[in-house]
């Protein structure tokens, strides 16, 4: 059931009354965070939970207003531009949660039901709450700072938890930028290795152990004994996710709950711009690997260190892409423009850096970017999403910038 509330003039709703105020102190955090990263999820909610038409939704905002113990609050606010009246039309719609919440850490699991609920009826994949087990094969740098984890998925794969939420899955061959949350609680015991070379600046004592951390599906293929996989994990000193990837042993098992896709499906066509940082270059090189695309797409590829731009070298456009698309024209090549910052990358000032890169080689290489996607640090993000709309002007559904981690 799903309450439609007009309020042009922004009238205390009175279905709103009858839900229960939460007040949990984490709340407010947890709603900018949607807002700020979420919007096409809510915009997903009220296309399916509402009798909103999708032409109704073009060029609103949407901004969650609220959460109550029963529902979520959303506000939008119609893009009226075509029409003559100077009012903005806002209206609320509250959409109900499938079980209520009482604790804080509930609001996450109730979210992620109604987001798979609202896939589902748009046909999108869809985040997995499922446990997924690998075995650990060998491990070894593939750059100056990125180890690869070499796993195995033998073919039995449950781990005697056959729950709606926790099935055994499988692991997908031919998708780009899939990422696992993966427990490292699971390793807790092994993951107190001395770790040399590792930047001691951070001080352990400050930073909580992290109990998981999501990292992507470098690549997987089939082999005789069942699937084989990369993860290739950023190692940048002495962090929880780190010292876990580093203390891996051949035979060691380890353990995801949660699985991700990634929105990659805007990019078959026009001319794509990749951004990616060292979190976001396993991403992108398996989107090269796939790549179906007749026209080669331009990647910024944005790295602390140097030598770490090397993790391009080896990969090939289209080499795995389905329709052979890529890999059928003459030239499959692609551009990597290299950005070495010797910091950290993050905040805003890299924004305006990479900003400025683009510019600079739009210049001297005149291409109309259609698509854009990337995965960068959060204040990054949040500056360069508004940075490549005045620049790119795209339309919503042909640009994706992910948060793939956060600055302290
Ligand atoms: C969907 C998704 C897919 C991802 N895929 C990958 C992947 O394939 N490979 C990969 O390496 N990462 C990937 N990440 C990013 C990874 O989850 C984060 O970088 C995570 O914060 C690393 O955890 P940590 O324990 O190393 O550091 P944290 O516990 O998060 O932080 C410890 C300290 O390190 C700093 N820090 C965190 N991340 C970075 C960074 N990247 N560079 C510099 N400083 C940092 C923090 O500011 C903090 O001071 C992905 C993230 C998402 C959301």
């Amino acid at each position: 059931m799903t309450h439609s509330i007009p309020s042009i003039e922004n009238k205390s709703p009175t279905q709103a009354d009858s839900y229960t105020i939460l007040t949990f102190p984490e709340i407010a955090d947890a709603m900018a965070h949607i807002n700020e990263e979420h919007v096409d999820e809510l915009l997903g909610f009220l296309q399916v939970f509402t009798s909103l038409k999708s032409d109704e939704l073009v060029g609103a905002n949407v901004q969650l207003t609220a959460v109550y113990a029963e529902a979520i609050a959303l506000q939008i606010q119609f893009d009226d531009t075509k029409k003559t009246s100077t009012q903005t039309r806002e209206q609320t719609f509250f959409i109900p949660f499938i079980a209520p919440i009482t604790q804080m850490e509930e609001l996450n699991t109730q979210y992620i039901l109604l987001k798979q609920k609202a896939d589902k009826k748009l046909g999108k994949k869809t985040i997995k709450l499922t446990k997924q087990r690998f075995v650990v094969q060998d491990s070894r740098m593939i750059s100056k700072n990125m180890l690869r984890l070499i796993l195995t998925v033998p073919h039995l794969n449950a781990i005697g938890d056959t729950s709606n939420h926790h099935r055994s899955s499988s692991v997908p061959i031919n998708e780009a930028g899939y990422a696992y949350l993966f427990d490292l609680e699971h390793n807790r015991s092994v993951a107190k290795i001395p770790n040399e070379g590792a930047d001691n600046s951070i001080d352990k004592s400050e930073q909580p152990e992290r109990a998981h951390c999501y990292y992507t599906l470098r690549k997987a293929w089939q082999t005789s004994d069942g699937v084989q996989a990369w993860v290739d994990v950023f190692l940048h000193g002495d962090t929880s996710g780190g010292n876990w990837a580093r203390s891996l042993q051949a035979g060691d098992s380890v353990i995801s709950k949660r699985e991700f896709p990634e929105k990659v499906e805007h990019l078959r066509e026009g001319q794509a711009l990749l951004i990616a940082d060292e979190t976001s270059m396993p991403t992108v090189a398996r989107l090269l690997e796939l790549w179906d695309n007749p026209q080669p797409p331009l990647v910024l590829c944005v790295t602390e260190d140097a030598a770490d731009q090397t993790y391009f070298d080896t990969v090939t456009l289209g080499t795995d892409s389905i329709n052979n698309n890529a890999a059928n024209q003459q030239d499959n090549h692609f551009t990597v423009l290299p950005l070495v910052t010797n910091q950290v990358n993050a905040g805003r000032a890299l924004a305006d850096l990479i900003d400025k890169t683009l510019a600079d080689y739009l210049t001297t290489h005149p291409l109309h970017i259609d698509k854009f996607w990337s995965a960068l640090e959060a204040g990054t993000a949040k500056a360069l999403r508004g940075l490549l709309q005045q620049r790119l002007g795209l339309a919503r559904a042909d640009s994706v910038i992910k948060v793939y981690w956060r600055k302290d």
